[in-house]
């Protein structure tokens, strides 16, 4: 399997990094998750977006799901004619999204997006990888999904508090790329909703993986999110920005 990160940016984009969005391939299986504004743009300089296989969506706040409506409009009206996508998300995504194009039944949207809502232990296979999901802790139903293709995984935490379904979902992973929103130690001001770089270098830790630390927002300094997760995760993880490439 191959990670490239389109882009890594916490909570909306950021010069030069678009928001959350990742393409997984293995042989000839093109997956592109989270959709966040920018990162339809960005694939588009790695891969036609006709070869996608399908689109995972962890959850419906924008900086994950924003640039779906763009690449509705691509599948759409664009070169390769309506190609049915599948879609897989949490409960309760459709609406909001399909609201952006006032998309009611029979339209064109639901032609080119093939949504199938997944829940947490869920199965799926697409092309040559197997997809599982766990539910994170996260104020909106949210997925975290784990990639598996000839036995080697990749277990993305998409946005995530302490706890949820991720640290299961991740342990025995060989890469974890895990949320690393903000820094400094948990208090009664951080957020429950994301983890600090700390606490994504003790999960990377405990699941035995190699770590790359992302969603880190952009008021925060990155060296920071480095030096923190290392004191944790035992050595330096790497840093999710765009085009960062690696085989797992
Ligand atoms: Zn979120």
């Amino acid at each position: 399997m191959e990670l490239t990160v389109l882009g890594s940016s916490g909570g909306c984009a950021a010069p030069g990094n678009p928001a959350s969005g990742y393409l997984v391939t293995h042989e000839d299986t093109v997956i592109w998750c989270d959709a966040g504004p920018g990162t339809f743009m960005a694939l588009m300089d790695h891969l036609d977006p006709a070869d996608i296989d399908a689109v995972v969506v962890s959850h419906v706040h924008t900086d994950h799901c924003a640039d779906l409506v763009a690449f509705y409009g691509y599948m759409a009206y664009g070169p390769s004619g309506v190609i049915p996508v599948p879609v897989f998300h949490p409960q309760g995504a459709v609406d909001p999204i399909a609201s952006f194009v006032r998309a009611e039944a029979e339209h064109l949207f639901f032609m080119t997006l093939d949504f199938n809502q997944v829940d947490a232990g869920d199965t799926v296979r697409v092309g040559s990888m197997e997809l599982s999901f766990a539910l994170t802790n996260h104020p909106v139903p949210t997925l975290a999904t784990k990639f598996t293709a000839e036995g080697r995984s990749l277990a993305y935490s998409a946005d995530t508090g302490p706890g949820g379904g991720f640290p299961e979902l991740a342990l025995g992973a060989d890469v974890v790329l895990c949320e690393a929103t903000g820094v400094g130690p948990r208090g009664p001001q951080s957020d429950e909703y994301h983890l600090n770089a700390g606490e994504a270098g003790v999960l990377g830790a405990k699941s035995g993986a190699a770590l790359i630390v992302t969603h880190v927002s952009p008021t925060v300094d990155s060296a920071l999110v480095i030096s923190e997760a290392a004191a944790t995760y035992g050595s330096d993880p790497l840093l999710a920005l765009p085009g960062l490439s690696i085989r797992i």
